[in-house]
């Protein structure tokens, strides 16, 4: 029996049947939402972003659709301009979608004005980029502390202890960026990132600058917020070694997704992308052959 039925049956008339469909239906789908952003720190639908117009025409996402789990760590990859930074940033709600629509968590981020966007990155999305973006001026407890103070609220001084102490800069938090190495000013960024709980963290080649030692020691850090507090992570990456860190991986090329891997190794994402390189020789050797 359907639910409007017993609603019905219940109320023991058909008068109101109409009403009862759409209140059915109303709490089907707030269900279905509440449901799917329990399980879901983001996700997108038919996510299509297409640059410029006539001959400059790109079309960088073909109606990709993607899903990150609360709690889950996922590298995307895949061959230079296959639009990782375009998903990334659409996702972010840092770049309009063209169509399509993108969450994160219950709220629908295509549907938000430039000031709903500005609150709901300043509040439910961290940061991580591949230049660290330190104020220079400000100690590195500062940095951590600073979208907090920016938006007014007090940093949660339990939690921020946890996030000093994972990162391993409890001694260096009053130095300024330029008293830190490198890897020490990424992680002073992927706990700035962290310090306000963000539904989800965006990191974009956040080892790009880093030596292999420092690099392996954000991604392990990166690694543990994931397992031992939860955090969902989005990263970029071109490395086959970062995306090891990962609990899945995302391929893509030519604006689609067309891949995945879970519990990656860097010998496997490496194998994968070699296939990308002998597929866009075998296309490039087909069009030169094509033009002659
Ligand atoms: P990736 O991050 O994988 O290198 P991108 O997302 O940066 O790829 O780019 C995907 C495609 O969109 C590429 O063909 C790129 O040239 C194009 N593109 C990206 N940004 C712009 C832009 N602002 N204007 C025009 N084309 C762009």
């Amino acid at each position: 029996m359907t639910t409007v039925q017993q609603v019905t049956n219940a109320t023991g008339s058909d008068d109101h049947r109409g009403e009862i469909v759409t209140t059915v239906q109303q709490v089907t789908n707030a269900t279905d939402a509440l449901a799917s952003a329990h399980t879901y720190a983001a996700r997108g639908a038919a996510l299509s972003k297409v640059y410029g117009d006539g001959d400059t025409r790109v079309v960088a996402l073909h109606a990709v659709d993607v899903e990150f789990r609360r709690g889950e760590f996922t590298a995307i990859m895949g061959p230079s301009g296959s639009g990782k930074s375009t998903l990334m940033h659409c996702m972010a709600g840092l770049d309009a979608l063209s169509s399509g629509r993108a969450w994160i968590g219950q709220t629908e981020i295509s549907a938000l004005d430039d000031k709903g966007l500005t609150r709901l990155r300043r509040d439910q999305v961290g940061f991580i980029f591949q230049a660290f973006n330190l104020i220079p001026t400000l100690t590195a407890l500062e940095n951590i502390t600073l979208p907090i103070d920016i938006a007014g609220r007090t940093p949660d001084r339990a939690w921020l202890d946890a996030v000093v102490d994972a990162v391993g800069l409890r001694t260096r938090l009053g130095h300024r960026p330029a008293e830190l190495s490198g890897g020490q000013q990424q992680r002073v960024a992927c706990a700035r990132a962290l310090a306000s709980r963000p539904a989800i963290i965006f990191a974009d080649e956040p080892t790009g600058n880093l030596d292999s030692r420092s690099g392996a020691s954000v991604l392990s850090f990166l690694r543990t917020s994931v397992r031992e507090m939860g955090q969902t992570i989005v990263m970029v990456t071109h490395d086959p070694t970062a995306a090891s860190y990962a609990d899945r991986v995302l391929f893509l090329a030519d604006g689609r997704i067309v891949d995945e891997m879970t519990a990656p190794t860097a010998e496997r994402v490496l194998e994968r992308m070699k296939a990308f390189d002998t597929a866009g020789r075998d296309s490039a050797a087909a069009t030169a052959a094509e033009v002659s």
